[in-house]
């Protein structure tokens, strides 16, 4: 069987994720709306973005299936059942605002597009997410978990950025705002609980020096790879980081644009940072 994630173990205290970026779209999808209005669901090239990372001693961990397929970003809790043919027995969500992302079409497996256009034309039996589970989920939070691991056993801390590209404008059903303008970054740590806010901060703050906007946990505060995987108590931060795609794709044609070389040499220049920065010393 094909793989379904990449890994490369890293030696420094980074760890890099891109949960949203595969295009390898699995025979056992048979989705019914056009390949071309899926896709619009990927992180398109943002594994491309952040290619420099393993040689600078970065571990690197990356979905090779849609995100539409599976969303490794979701809680295996949030399953919206009436896409369940047979019932679906396991846990369920409960958290009223990850309910709404489930009711928006956006939960573990994808119900609709960001225009809100159906992605199937049957329903999916228990049997067939849960091998998506098994296949996707589970080996994917594994290999994060224990890139992790490793980084905070060797360096006693460590700095996990869960990879991320998001539309220019939000459509009218991917968020809570839909046909927001978005910044060029936007930066999550879910309220300072996932990381030390003042790793965040210089996150932003490096970003704007390079002449972007960023936000900080607005619209995105960043969801279940970072909440997951993270303990900032005991030097294990995490953070998202949103790129506007109108900064290195066209949206239409999925095709990088002009602005990929110098995105990307300053994504470089930003690992370079984070590199260079030991959240446990003040200052
Ligand atoms: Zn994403």
């Amino acid at each position: 069987m094909e793989p379904m994630i990449r890994v490369v173990s890293g030696t420094t205290p980074l760890v890099l994720d891109s949960p949203h970026s595969g295009e390898q779209y699995p025979a056992d999808f048979r989705h019914a709306c056009e390949l071309a209005l899926l896709r619009q669901a990927e992180d398109t090239h943002v594994e491309k973005l952040y290619d420099f990372a393993p040689s600078m001693g970065v571990a690197w961990i990356e979905a090779l299936f849609p995100r539409a397929y599976l969303d490794v970003n979701r809680n295996t809790t949030e399953v919206d059942v009436d896409m369940i043919e047979d019932g679906w027995t396991g846990e369920v969500e409960t958290d009223p605002a990850r309910l709404a992302k489930v009711r928006l079409g956006k939960g573990l497996v994808w119900r609709m597009l960001d225009d809100g256009a159906p992605i199937y034309d049957r329903r999916l039996s228990a049997a067939e997410l849960q091998d998506r589970i098994a296949r996707c989920w589970h080996p994917y939070h594994a290999a994060v978990a224990r890139a992790v691991g490793e980084a905070h056993a060797r360096h006693g801390y460590s700095i996990h950025l869960n990879c991320h590209s998001m539309p220019a404008v939000a459509g009218k059903n991917a968020t809570g705002y839909p046909g927001m303008v978005h910044a060029d970054f936007v930066v999550g740590d879910r309220d300072g609980t996932t990381s030390d806010p003042g790793l965040s901060q210089q996150l932003c703050e490096f970003l704007r020096s390079r002449g972007y906007s960023a936000e900080l946990n607005h619209p995105y505060k960043g969801v279940e790879l970072v909440r997951r995987h993270s303990d900032p108590a005991n030097h294990r931060h995490s953070i998202q980081v949103e790129i506007n795609r109108k900064l290195y794709m066209d949206e239409k044609s999925l095709e990088p644009n002009e602005g990929f070389a110098r995105l990307q040499a300053d994504l470089q220049a930003m690992v370079r940072m984070l590199l260079a920065t030991d959240p446990r010393s003040p200052g």
